[in-house]
């Protein structure tokens, strides 16, 4: 069985002290049994949210981090720093940074790599361009991204890697994929991991659904075979709409 995973991204929004005003609200209701919970926020609000959350069921996240475990990076974070200040998660590859901040397969994989070094759960994003999709693309640009993230990954690590299956054109747009057609991509990144590795671990590997989810159509993702969660930008960022997502869930 896998545990259905939501997770919020911040994205550049919130300061330390909108951070903790939010996780004093959704204390005690964004926790559900059997559904993992996970804020994403910018750098300088993990030291305090990882502090927010003590006792509670949420976990924390970084959006981003170097590969590297320190140098002359000016501006980067390192893995060992975020596991030193007790982050959990990583979003690798999100496609705001493929865009804005050259990040390639290449970089994505070095950084799946060093998250499972420095003991974060990756969450690695995929997904493709509107004219990708309208020239019947997706499935053969999200095979070479899954493929090229998990590259050289043993069977135990690939297992615990979570994807995220953003179609681009989706991502704060209002325009979601359809529940169905988001389940047969992410079935189809499935099979592929089981082409990878194999057939047990394509099983275990938990798959969310991004682009424009909300609390009123959390549910229809959820409620498909391969859709293991969701993860959510504009809607994470109100306490009552991300706990709503989470019970969703
Ligand atoms: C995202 O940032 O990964 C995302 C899916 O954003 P939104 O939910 O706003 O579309």
């Amino acid at each position: 069985m896998r545990e259905p995973i939501i997770a919020g991204n911040w994205k550049m929004f919130k300061t330390v002290s909108d951070a903790e005003i939010f996780i004093n609200e959704v204390k005690g209701k964004a926790e559900v049994e059997g559904v993992e919970s996970v804020i994403c926020a910018p750098f300088t609000n993990l030291p305090a949210l990882v502090d927010a959350v003590k006792g509670t069921k949420i976990k924390v996240g970084a959006q981003n981090f170097h590969w590297e475990e320190s140098g002359a990076f000016t501006g980067e974070i390192s893995g060992f720093m975020l596991n030193d200040l007790g982050v959990d998660y990583v979003i690798i590859g999100h496609s705001e940074r493929r865009e804005y901040f050259a990040e390639t397969d290449q970089t994505v994989n070095k950084k799946v790599h060093a998250s499972f070094k420095y003991d974060l759960t990756p969450i690695v994003c995929v997904g493709e361009k509107l004219e990708e999709r309208e020239a019947n693309q997706t499935k053969e640009v999200v095979k070479l991204q899954v493929n090229e993230a998990l590259q050289g990954l043993t069977k135990d690590q690939a297992a615990k890697v979570v994807i995220a299956y953003e179609p681009i054109w989706a991502i704060g747009t209002g325009k979601s994929s359809t529940a169905e057609d988001a389940n047969e991509v992410i079935a189809y990144i499935r099979e592929q991991i089981a082409v990878s590795f194999d057939a047990e671990i394509a099983n275990q590997v938990r798959i969310q659904y991004g682009g424009s989810v909300k609390p009123n159509n959390v549910r229809d993702y959820m409620g498909q075979s391969d859709i293991d969660g969701a993860l959510v930008g504009g809607a994470s960022l109100d306490p009552a709409s991300y706990t709503q997502l989470v019970e969703g869930a």
